[in-house]
């Protein structure tokens, strides 16, 4: 941040705001500490009509608007928003949770591109306990354009073989069992059980579920723990370096529209 300073960079996120989920509302205070952390304005942007156009304005207001880095769209979006339409208008230079249409479609063409920061913590996290995917066998469960969808492609560009389920997924034991690499973003407590993990595989937790006011994982972690070759916690694991993931992409917005 001190180099950042001395080029005169000052990194701002954009959040544009049209609900009050607490889940929401959690992830952006703690989007907010990070970023004051580390120096990087937040901008709270919250829409008093929450339509379509609405947005599109907005975002097209804060695309111009030179002081902006990136901008974060807050979801889930209103009832009536059309998601399409919002994500067609995220202009990628400063879409730095690679939500828009643009990053999504650079990233299927393997082209450079801001990642979605969830889908990008998988591959950080994989990244520092050293494990190379090339080869491997992963399955995804969920598919979601967030998580599941962006994760296959990130992964594909390692070179891992990749299987993407969802709730359609006939036998989906069977699938997972098969996998070296097993990554879970269903949104259902304890999920993944012990019988659908191969002794030695690696688990990627996605899941963030609130229990009794605590934040429990998609994998069943007690009883898949003592058989995975490395397994991901959750809380821990990839919620915080997703907020990471997000504040590096601000910032490298910020050095490239600098440059
Ligand atoms: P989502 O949009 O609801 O997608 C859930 C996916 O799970 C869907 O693809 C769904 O299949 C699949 N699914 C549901 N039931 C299933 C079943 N019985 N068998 C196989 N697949 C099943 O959820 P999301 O937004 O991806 O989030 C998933 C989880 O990750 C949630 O707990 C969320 O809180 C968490 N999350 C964490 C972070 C983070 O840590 N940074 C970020 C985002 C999400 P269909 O497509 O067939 O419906």
């Amino acid at each position: 941040m001190a180099a950042l300073k001395e080029r005169r960079i000052s990194p701002k996120l954009a959040v544009i705001l049209a609900s009050a989920d607490p889940a929401t509302l959690s992830y952006l205070r703690v989007t907010e500490r990070l970023a004051a952390e580390l120096g990087i304005a937040v901008q709270k942007v919250v829409l008093s009509s929450a339509t379509s156009e609405a947005f599109v304005r907005r975002i097209a207001e804060l695309g111009e608007d030179p002081t902006v880095s990136g901008i974060l769209v807050e979801t889930p979006l209103p009832a009536g928003v059309d998601a399409g339409v919002v994500r067609g208008a995220l202009p990628p230079e400063k879409d730095v949770d690679g939500a828009g249409t643009a990053s999504l479609g650079r990233l299927l063409a393997g082209e450079r591109s801001f990642v979605p920061a969830t889908a990008g913590a998988v591959l950080a996290l994989l990244d520092g306990e050293g494990i190379d995917v090339s080869g491997r066998r992963a399955a995804i469960v969920g598919r979601s354009l967030v998580v599941g969808r962006p994760l296959a492609l990130l992964l594909l560009a390692r070179d891992a073989t990749v299987t993407v389920c969802h709730s359609k997924t006939q036998d989906l034991a069977a699938v997972t069992r098969e996998a070296d690499l097993v990554c879970v973003a269903v949104g259902r407590p304890g999920f993944l059980g012990v019988g659908m993990v191969r002794p030695g595989a690696v688990v990627v937790d996605v899941g963030t579920n609130w229990v009794d006011g605590r934040i429990v994982g998609d994998v069943d972690f007690p009883a898949v723990a003592p058989l995975a070759g490395a397994i991901s916690p959750v809380p821990g694991g990839v919620g915080p370096l997703t907020t990471t993931i997000l504040m590096e992409q601000v910032v490298e917005a910020a050095e490239r529209i600098a440059r």
